[in-house]
């Protein structure tokens, strides 16, 4: 184990990381290795290799926020994160990609944010790559539910490739959303998490942090029901989400930004029938891209991706007899899903004290999703599905491309269709602004001396790619900030 659970009442430390993710993970390790005495505080528990046996009944609740229930206000859209030590990484897909060039101007045009180029970014995205063992994968590693999506692209002349992700080759389990039995993804519980406490970091594990503690205009203290850690910086790495919701809580909501400007970076799933078994849980889910529609107009990415049968089955959509029927040809099932570089908005609110996400896609972004969803129809019935369907309660399906135009009559207002979010952002945004914005460039609280946000909640809009690595990248850096501005006072 890497984590323990705390002794004393009050602790002290130079540096207090509330959340142990994706930023966390990274800022835990970059400041420890630099000789700061660093605490973690994450508020789920730690598991291991041997703890993720794939039953989703049993993990979860024990690894998911608010036990895999979190949604938005309406119930439209689940909100996957995770909550254990190592945080989303640990139940996430591995795919690696980089914030383009094109999203980070628009966040220094419309935000203001300053120094943060992919050419700054550039070192930080290398060191990240190699400690958590990105890879492009090869033609080899694409798996059959990929190949169809695949063969479409190529029939059709679109953009894409293989994937490049931190995990090392597999016994090919399936269900990577529920953790890797064989500690092959690259989780910050296997390598930033573990190389944190070798340079001395502390990790206390089930601790839940209730308030960050202010007095005059400079953060003191982090406290959670167990223990108070005391601490001259303190970085709030606790998600999006979970992020505004603690600032919120720790009356810091004084900035109106505090939960506004949230992304749910929308995922939405196209069913895939095929003639001949997929097999789709062997072989890596999730393989195979194409961004030939990655532009700042249509804006969205197709991904190849299964995922566990519970969350399969609970995502695809019709009732009933149909429900069953498509079940019952699980092997010959396949998945692939639009991801949406939304343009509609949200905030965070509290309710009592627990997070409450209002969020509803307006109707440019509807528009798009049937545009998406039209496309990758074609694709995927052109690589050969023998049917493709969407996940209304309706769902739209189609079995030959003239089919397609059938979706122009689906509705898709909220709860017409599955839709997840994997990727929320926002809630802290970035920005020079201080009337809409919570962080500075340097992910440093307007006003607050000492407090710092870092993680997916400071990204002014959404990043479009799958954003773990730019997080990642992101703390990396900040990291490196914090400490030239510490080294320069001392
Ligand atoms: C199923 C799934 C698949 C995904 N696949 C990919 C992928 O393939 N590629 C990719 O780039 N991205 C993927 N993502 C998204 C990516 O993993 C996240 O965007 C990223 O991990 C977010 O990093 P973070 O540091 O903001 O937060 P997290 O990694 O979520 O870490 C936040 C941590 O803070 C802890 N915490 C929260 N509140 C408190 C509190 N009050 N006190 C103490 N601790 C607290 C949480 O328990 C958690 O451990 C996926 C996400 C999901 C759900």
């Amino acid at each position: 184990m890497i984590s323990t659970l705390p002794e004393r009442k009050d602790e002290y430390a130079d540096v207090c990381i509330v959340g142990s993710g994706a930023a966390g993970g990274v800022l835990a390790y970059e400041l420890a290795a630099a000789g700061r005495n660093v605490i973690v505080l994450e508020e789920g528990d730690e598991l291991s290799r041997t703890d993720f046996t794939q039953r989703e009944g049993d993990l979860v609740p024990r690894i998911y926020a608010d036990r895999g229930a979190r949604a938005t206000h309406d119930a439209a859209i689940p909100i996957l994160q995770g909550k254990c030590v190592g945080g989303t990484t640990v139940i996430n897909h591995g795919i690696c990609f980089r914030a383009p060039e094109r999203v980070l101007d628009e966040w220094k045009r419309g935000f203001g944010v300053a120094n943060l180029t992919t050419r700054v970014l550039e070192p930080h995205f290398q060191k990240v790559e190699k400690m958590i063992g990105a890879r492009k994968l090869g033609p080899e590693d694409i798996n059959a539910n990929n190949q169809v999506f695949k063969r479409g692209c190529e029939k059709l002349g679109f953009a894409g490739g293989p994937m490049t992700l931190n995990m090392q080759p597999c016994g090919s389990c399936g269900p990577c959303n529920l953790g890797c039995p064989e500690d092959k993804k690259g989780s910050t519980l296997i390598n930033y998490l573990p190389a944190a406490v070798q340079s001395g970091a502390r990790i206390f594990r089930n601790c839940r942090v209730e308030k960050v503690e202010v007095e005059v205009g400079r953060a003191r203290s982090v406290r959670a029901k167990q223990l108070t850690v005391h601490a001259p910086i303190i970085i709030v790495a606790a998600g999006a989400v979970n992020s505004p919701a603690l600032l919120l809580r720790s009356g810091i909501g004084a900035l109106p930004a505090v939960g506004s400007n949230v992304s749910l970076h929308p995922l939405i799933p196209l069913l895939i029938v095929s003639g001949t078994p997929l097999h789709s849980m062997r072989g890596l889910p999730h393989s195979y891209y194409c961004d030939e529609f990655f532009n700042s107009e249509d804006d969205f990415l197709f991904e190849g991706l299964f995922v566990s049968i519970g969350v399969f089955a609970a995502g695809l959509g019709g009732f009933g007899r149909y429900h069953r029927d498509v079940m019952r040809q699980f092997p010959n099932l396949g998945l692939t899903y639009v991801q949406l570089r939304d343009r509609s908005r949200g905030r965070v609110f509290l309710r009592g004290d627990h997070p409450v996400v209002h969020y509803e896609m307006n109707q440019e972004d509807r528009n798009r999703v049937r545009k998406a969803l039209k496309l990758l129809a074609g694709i995927c019935l052109e690589g050969g599905a023998r049917m493709v369907a969407t996940t209304h309660v309706r769902p739209v399906i189609m079995s030959h491309k003239n089919d397609i135009s059938q979706i122009d009559q689906a509705a898709f207002r909220p709860n017409d269709l599955t839709v997840f979010s994997a990727h929320p952002q926002g809630g802290c945004p970035m920005g020079s602004n201080v009337s809409r914005s919570v962080v500075d460039s340097n992910c440093a609280v307007h006003g607050i001396r000492g407090l710092y946000v870092c993680d997916a909640s400071v990204f002014p809009s959404p990043v479009g790619i799958n954003p773990m690595v730019s997080i990642m990248a992101l703390a990396s850096l900040t990291a490196e900030r914090i400490l030239a501005g510490t080294r320069a006072k001392a």
